[in-house]
């Protein structure tokens, strides 16, 4: 499932768009607002941003929410060719927007999407979007999700408290912090919330630089498999928490 990484990724590719004037496009109705064709045609693409999970070509004002299995492809290319759990076959059946620029004859962009959970929309609203994962600090963690009383791991994921993290990012923070997910947000103490941020702020981007979500120390060959924790050898756990899974260190984690 893409998280607030892949929609970097993609963000990043988008770049190569920037500049171009969008002449013709074609949308699945079934994922976008009424008169989204004739509101994007003609616009000039000024800029690409990303904030949370969700990224927003600026000009035609184009929001993309990737939902469950929403991808992208720039210029026939695909920045993330594979994503976790989800099909690698690139099937154009399964496009839910096509833009096209300058008369070009392949499409800029590509909203492909299998599922069909994610959506496109025109000038979303992103202030109702918590503290985006890259501008985290303790402080503002705390601010977040200090009065939660929910699990930590449950809040981690409510995109209105921290934007941009999805399960695997969620569970690899909080085994790098060593905190329980179980945990009411509220009681983590200062140190806490402050290893928590590190956390986020440190091994988000070295997971980017290897290729997304997937490539943490919690991938998902070892959340399949449950091996031993690599940082002190006690049995890594599988429980459900907020109907999501969460994997975690029944040692080191309390
Ligand atoms: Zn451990």
């Amino acid at each position: 499932m893409p998280e607030g990484l892949e929609a970097e990724i993609w963000r990043s590719a988008l770049e190569s768009v920037v500049g171009r004037t969008v002449t013709a496009a074609w949308v699945d109705e079934r994922v976008s607002p009424s008169g989204f064709v004739d509101a994007v045609v003609g616009a000039p693409i000024v800029g690409v941003r990303r904030v949370g999970k969700v990224v927003v070509l600026d000009g035609p004002d184009i929001g993309l929410h990737f939902g469950m299995t929403g991808r992208i492809v720039v210029d026939g290319v695909a920045p993330i060719d594979r994503l976790q759990y989800s099909s690698g076959r690139d099937d154009p059946s399964w496009d839910r927007l096509r833009l096209y620029t300058d008369d070009r004859n392949v499409p800029a962009v590509r909203f492909n999407d299998p599922r069909r959970l994610g959506r496109v929309s025109i000038d979303p609203d992103l202030s109702v979007l918590g503290v985006d994962f890259t501008a985290v600090t303790a402080k503002r963690l705390a601010a977040a999700i200090g009065a939660r009383e929910a699990p930590v791991k449950s809040v981690l994921l409510d995109q209105h408290a921290v934007a941009g993290l999805g399960n695997m990012c969620a569970d690899e923070v909080l085994w790098w912090s060593g905190i329980d997910p179980h945990r009411p947000a509220s009681s983590l103490d200062g140190s806490e919330n402050g290893a928590l941020a590190r956390a986020i702020r440190q091994r988000l981007p070295v997971m980017l630089r290897r290729g997304g979500s997937h490539r943490g120390t919690l991938s998902p060959e070892v959340r399949t498999a449950c091996p031993p924790c690599a940082r002190d050898g006690s049995p890594l756990r599988r429980d459900t928490i907020g109907g999501r899974t969460a994997v975690w260190c029944s040692g080191h984690q309390r």
